[in-house]
Protein backbone atom coordinates (compact mmCIF):
# COMPACT_ATOMS: atom_id res chain seq x y z
CA UNK A 1 0.00 0.00 0.00
CA UNK A 2 2.68 2.42 1.09
CA UNK A 3 4.47 1.77 -2.26
CA UNK A 4 1.52 2.72 -4.12
CA UNK A 5 1.42 5.67 -2.58
CA UNK A 6 4.66 6.72 -2.99
CA UNK A 7 4.67 5.90 -6.46
CA UNK A 8 1.39 7.84 -7.27
CA UNK A 9 3.49 10.77 -5.40
CA UNK A 10 6.46 10.24 -7.29
CA UNK A 11 4.18 9.67 -10.24
CA UNK A 12 2.51 13.38 -9.76
CA UNK A 13 5.86 15.21 -9.68
CA UNK A 14 7.19 13.50 -13.18
CA UNK A 15 3.58 14.76 -14.67
CA UNK A 16 3.53 18.26 -12.98
CA UNK A 17 0.97 19.78 -15.24
CA UNK A 18 1.78 23.12 -17.59
CA UNK A 19 -0.91 25.43 -16.21
CA UNK A 20 -2.40 27.76 -18.86
CA UNK A 21 -4.47 30.71 -19.13
CA UNK A 22 -6.04 31.41 -22.18
CA UNK A 23 -8.59 34.55 -23.59
CA UNK A 24 -12.26 32.76 -24.32
CA UNK A 25 -13.34 29.93 -23.98
CA UNK A 26 -13.76 27.72 -26.92
CA UNK A 27 -9.68 28.05 -26.85
CA UNK A 28 -10.00 25.78 -23.79
CA UNK A 29 -11.57 23.13 -26.11
CA UNK A 30 -8.57 23.69 -28.57
CA UNK A 31 -5.49 23.42 -25.93
CA UNK A 32 -7.03 20.36 -24.38
CA UNK A 33 -6.93 18.53 -27.01
CA UNK A 34 -3.07 19.05 -28.04
CA UNK A 35 -2.53 19.23 -24.12
CA UNK A 36 -4.79 16.24 -23.18
CA UNK A 37 -3.94 15.35 -19.56
CA UNK A 38 -0.44 17.33 -19.68
CA UNK A 39 -2.41 20.90 -19.05
CA UNK A 40 -4.17 22.45 -16.68
CA UNK A 41 -6.62 25.43 -18.71
CA UNK A 42 -8.22 28.07 -17.46
CA UNK A 43 -10.00 30.94 -19.36
CA UNK A 44 -9.91 34.52 -18.95
CA UNK A 45 -13.19 35.56 -20.18
CA UNK A 46 -15.81 33.90 -18.27
CA UNK A 47 -19.68 32.38 -19.94
CA UNK A 48 -21.77 35.39 -20.98
CA UNK A 49 -18.60 38.07 -21.03
CA UNK A 50 -17.73 39.85 -24.07
CA UNK A 51 -13.65 40.14 -24.38
CA UNK A 52 -14.09 43.26 -26.26
CA UNK A 53 -14.66 45.07 -22.79
CA UNK A 54 -13.50 42.58 -20.37
CA UNK A 55 -11.60 43.14 -16.93
CA UNK A 56 -9.67 40.19 -15.32
CA UNK A 57 -11.15 39.42 -11.75
CA UNK A 58 -9.12 39.43 -8.54
CA UNK A 59 -8.60 35.74 -8.12
CA UNK A 60 -8.20 35.45 -12.00
CA UNK A 61 -4.72 37.33 -11.40
CA UNK A 62 -4.14 35.08 -8.96
CA UNK A 63 -3.93 32.15 -11.31
CA UNK A 64 -2.20 33.89 -13.70
CA UNK A 65 0.93 34.77 -10.93
CA UNK A 66 1.24 31.03 -11.20
CA UNK A 67 1.09 30.54 -14.75
CA UNK A 68 3.33 28.93 -17.19
CA UNK A 69 2.13 29.88 -20.72
CA UNK A 70 -0.54 32.27 -22.11
CA UNK A 71 -2.37 31.70 -24.99
CA UNK A 72 -3.58 35.33 -26.29
CA UNK A 73 -5.56 35.12 -29.47
CA UNK A 74 -5.79 38.27 -30.54
CA UNK A 75 -9.14 39.56 -28.74
CA UNK A 76 -9.88 43.08 -27.71
CA UNK A 77 -8.90 43.15 -24.29
CA UNK A 78 -5.58 41.72 -25.07
CA UNK A 79 -4.09 45.14 -25.85
CA UNK A 80 -4.46 46.57 -22.70
CA UNK A 81 -4.17 43.40 -20.81
CA UNK A 82 -1.27 41.54 -21.78
CA UNK A 83 1.42 43.84 -20.61
CA UNK A 84 -0.15 43.45 -17.01
CA UNK A 85 -0.22 40.30 -16.83
CA UNK A 86 3.72 39.33 -17.85
CA UNK A 87 4.14 42.21 -15.04
CA UNK A 88 2.51 40.11 -12.97
CA UNK A 89 4.30 37.03 -13.36
CA UNK A 90 7.69 37.24 -15.03
CA UNK A 91 7.90 34.08 -15.55
CA UNK A 92 4.79 33.61 -17.90
CA UNK A 93 5.41 32.91 -21.78
CA UNK A 94 2.88 34.88 -24.12
CA UNK A 95 2.14 32.57 -27.15
CA UNK A 96 -0.30 34.00 -29.97
CA UNK A 97 -2.66 31.77 -31.40
CA UNK A 98 -3.39 33.78 -34.38
CA UNK A 99 0.05 33.48 -35.64
CA UNK A 100 0.04 32.71 -39.65
CA UNK A 101 -3.90 33.04 -39.82
CA UNK A 102 -5.25 35.69 -42.44
CA UNK A 103 -6.77 38.16 -41.17
CA UNK A 104 -10.08 40.02 -42.82
CA UNK A 105 -10.97 43.77 -42.54
CA UNK A 106 -14.54 43.52 -40.72
CA UNK A 107 -15.05 46.66 -42.08
CA UNK A 108 -13.49 49.14 -39.52
CA UNK A 109 -10.48 47.13 -38.40
CA UNK A 110 -8.63 43.43 -38.71
CA UNK A 111 -11.83 41.00 -37.63
CA UNK A 112 -10.57 39.58 -34.27
CA UNK A 113 -13.26 36.40 -34.44
CA UNK A 114 -10.40 33.90 -35.91
CA UNK A 115 -11.78 31.21 -34.01
CA UNK A 116 -15.35 30.65 -35.43
CA UNK A 117 -13.86 28.46 -38.41
CA UNK A 118 -12.24 25.00 -38.65
CA UNK A 119 -9.89 26.30 -41.43
CA UNK A 120 -8.49 28.74 -38.79
CA UNK A 121 -8.32 26.50 -36.06
CA UNK A 122 -6.17 23.99 -37.61
CA UNK A 123 -3.52 27.15 -37.86
CA UNK A 124 -4.41 26.89 -33.90
CA UNK A 125 -3.67 23.85 -33.26
CA UNK A 126 -0.52 23.68 -34.64
CA UNK A 127 0.83 26.76 -32.75
CA UNK A 128 -0.56 24.92 -29.75
CA UNK A 129 0.91 22.39 -30.49
CA UNK A 130 4.38 24.28 -31.22
CA UNK A 131 4.25 26.21 -27.84
CA UNK A 132 3.19 22.87 -25.85
CA UNK A 133 6.61 20.94 -27.19
CA UNK A 134 8.79 23.88 -26.91
CA UNK A 135 7.72 24.53 -23.30
CA UNK A 136 7.36 20.87 -21.90
CA UNK A 137 9.63 18.81 -24.25
CA UNK A 138 8.89 15.31 -22.96
CA UNK A 139 5.33 15.43 -23.91
CA UNK A 140 6.41 16.31 -27.70
CA UNK A 141 5.21 12.97 -29.64
CA UNK A 142 2.27 12.54 -26.82
CA UNK A 143 1.51 16.10 -28.05
CA UNK A 144 2.28 14.90 -32.34
CA UNK A 145 -0.33 12.64 -31.82
CA UNK A 146 -3.04 14.42 -30.41
CA UNK A 147 -2.10 17.53 -33.08
CA UNK A 148 -2.98 14.71 -35.83
CA UNK A 149 -5.95 13.28 -34.24
CA UNK A 150 -7.48 16.95 -33.86
CA UNK A 151 -6.15 17.59 -37.45
CA UNK A 152 -8.32 14.45 -38.78
CA UNK A 153 -11.09 15.61 -36.41
CA UNK A 154 -11.06 19.35 -37.82
CA UNK A 155 -11.11 17.96 -41.30
CA UNK A 156 -14.25 15.92 -40.50
CA UNK A 157 -15.96 18.69 -39.30
CA UNK A 158 -15.26 20.99 -42.31
CA UNK A 159 -16.83 18.36 -44.50
CA UNK A 160 -19.90 18.09 -42.34
CA UNK A 161 -20.40 22.06 -42.21
CA UNK A 162 -20.10 22.37 -45.99
CA UNK A 163 -22.57 18.44 -45.82
CA UNK A 164 -25.07 20.70 -44.13
CA UNK A 165 -25.27 23.28 -46.25
CA UNK A 166 -24.72 21.55 -49.62
CA UNK A 167 -28.56 22.75 -50.37
CA UNK A 168 -28.09 26.54 -49.21
CA UNK A 169 -27.05 28.77 -52.82
CA UNK A 170 -23.63 29.92 -52.64
CA UNK A 171 -23.45 33.97 -51.25
CA UNK A 172 -26.58 33.65 -49.11
CA UNK A 173 -26.77 36.18 -46.05
CA UNK A 174 -27.50 35.55 -42.62
CA UNK A 175 -27.54 37.95 -40.02
CA UNK A 176 -26.27 38.49 -37.01
CA UNK A 177 -26.18 41.59 -34.34
CA UNK A 178 -22.52 41.50 -33.58
CA UNK A 179 -20.06 40.15 -36.76
CA UNK A 180 -18.43 37.36 -35.18
CA UNK A 181 -19.18 35.07 -37.81
CA UNK A 182 -16.97 37.05 -40.97
CA UNK A 183 -14.33 33.87 -41.08
CA UNK A 184 -17.13 31.34 -41.38
CA UNK A 185 -18.92 33.08 -43.58
CA UNK A 186 -15.51 33.51 -45.84
CA UNK A 187 -14.97 29.80 -45.79
CA UNK A 188 -18.36 28.44 -46.40
CA UNK A 189 -19.79 31.17 -49.22
CA UNK A 190 -21.83 33.21 -47.04
CA UNK A 191 -22.70 36.38 -46.63
CA UNK A 192 -22.73 38.45 -42.83
CA UNK A 193 -25.02 40.85 -42.71
CA UNK A 194 -24.00 42.56 -39.01
CA UNK A 195 -27.16 44.46 -37.37
CA UNK A 196 -24.38 46.51 -34.98
CA UNK A 197 -22.69 49.53 -36.56
CA UNK A 198 -19.50 50.29 -35.96
CA UNK A 199 -19.39 47.84 -32.37
CA UNK A 200 -22.92 50.08 -31.70
CA UNK A 201 -26.54 49.61 -31.70
CA UNK A 202 -28.33 51.34 -34.78
CA UNK A 203 -29.59 54.69 -33.74
CA UNK A 204 -33.19 55.01 -35.29
CA UNK A 205 -32.32 56.24 -38.73
CA UNK A 206 -29.52 53.50 -39.40
CA UNK A 207 -32.05 50.65 -38.05
CA UNK A 208 -34.16 51.07 -40.71
CA UNK A 209 -31.58 51.16 -43.15
CA UNK A 210 -30.58 47.48 -42.15
CA UNK A 211 -34.52 46.31 -41.73
CA UNK A 212 -34.75 47.24 -45.40
CA UNK A 213 -30.82 45.47 -45.98
CA UNK A 214 -32.29 42.52 -44.26
CA UNK A 215 -35.47 42.11 -46.29
CA UNK A 216 -33.88 42.61 -49.75
CA UNK A 217 -31.43 40.04 -48.36
CA UNK A 218 -34.14 37.78 -48.14
CA UNK A 219 -32.94 37.38 -44.22
CA UNK A 220 -35.21 34.40 -42.35
CA UNK A 221 -33.14 34.97 -39.27
CA UNK A 222 -30.79 36.79 -37.00
CA UNK A 223 -28.38 35.53 -34.78
CA UNK A 224 -27.89 37.35 -31.37
CA UNK A 225 -25.13 36.09 -28.39
CA UNK A 226 -26.14 36.53 -24.75
CA UNK A 227 -22.70 39.01 -24.07
CA UNK A 228 -24.89 41.72 -26.43
CA UNK A 229 -28.47 43.60 -26.04
CA UNK A 230 -30.66 42.08 -28.58
CA UNK A 231 -32.81 44.91 -28.33
CA UNK A 232 -32.44 46.65 -31.89
CA UNK A 233 -32.13 42.65 -33.19
CA UNK A 234 -36.08 42.56 -31.94
CA UNK A 235 -37.03 45.07 -33.79
CA UNK A 236 -36.14 43.88 -37.04
CA UNK A 237 -36.94 40.50 -36.71
CA UNK A 238 -40.91 41.88 -35.39
CA UNK A 239 -41.13 44.11 -38.37
CA UNK A 240 -40.25 41.34 -40.81
CA UNK A 241 -41.85 38.59 -38.84
CA UNK A 242 -38.65 36.32 -38.16
CA UNK A 243 -36.97 34.52 -36.06
CA UNK A 244 -33.94 35.50 -33.79
CA UNK A 245 -31.98 32.63 -32.37
CA UNK A 246 -29.59 32.78 -29.80
CA UNK A 247 -25.91 31.22 -30.48
CA UNK A 248 -22.68 32.89 -28.89
CA UNK A 249 -19.08 32.33 -30.90
CA UNK A 250 -17.56 32.09 -27.08
CA UNK A 251 -19.07 28.86 -26.19
CA UNK A 252 -17.05 26.29 -24.54
CA UNK A 253 -18.54 23.42 -26.56
CA UNK A 254 -16.59 24.69 -29.33
CA UNK A 255 -17.56 22.21 -31.99
CA UNK A 256 -20.94 21.69 -31.47
CA UNK A 257 -21.96 24.77 -31.22
CA UNK A 258 -20.64 25.53 -35.02
CA UNK A 259 -22.49 22.79 -35.98
CA UNK A 260 -25.71 24.30 -34.41
CA UNK A 261 -24.97 27.64 -36.21
CA UNK A 262 -24.53 25.91 -39.41
CA UNK A 263 -28.18 23.91 -38.81
CA UNK A 264 -29.80 26.63 -38.14
CA UNK A 265 -28.10 28.76 -41.63
CA UNK A 266 -29.21 25.98 -43.89
CA UNK A 267 -32.71 25.70 -42.24
ZN1 LIG B 1 -16.67 40.01 -30.73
Amino acid sequence: MKKVVLLIIITVQIFAKLNIVVSIQPEIEFVQKIGGDRVDVVSMVEEGSSPHIYEPKIYQMKKLSRADLYFAIGVEFEKVWLDKFKSQNRKLKIIDLSKDINRTFDGRELDPHIWTTPLNVKLIAKNIFNALSTFDKNGTAYYKQNLDNYLRELDRLDREIRDILKDVPKGSSFMVFHPAWGYFARDYGLKELAVEINGKEPKPKELIKVIQEAKRAKVKAIFTQPEFPDKSARIIADTLKIKVIKVSPLSKDWANNLLNLTKAIAN
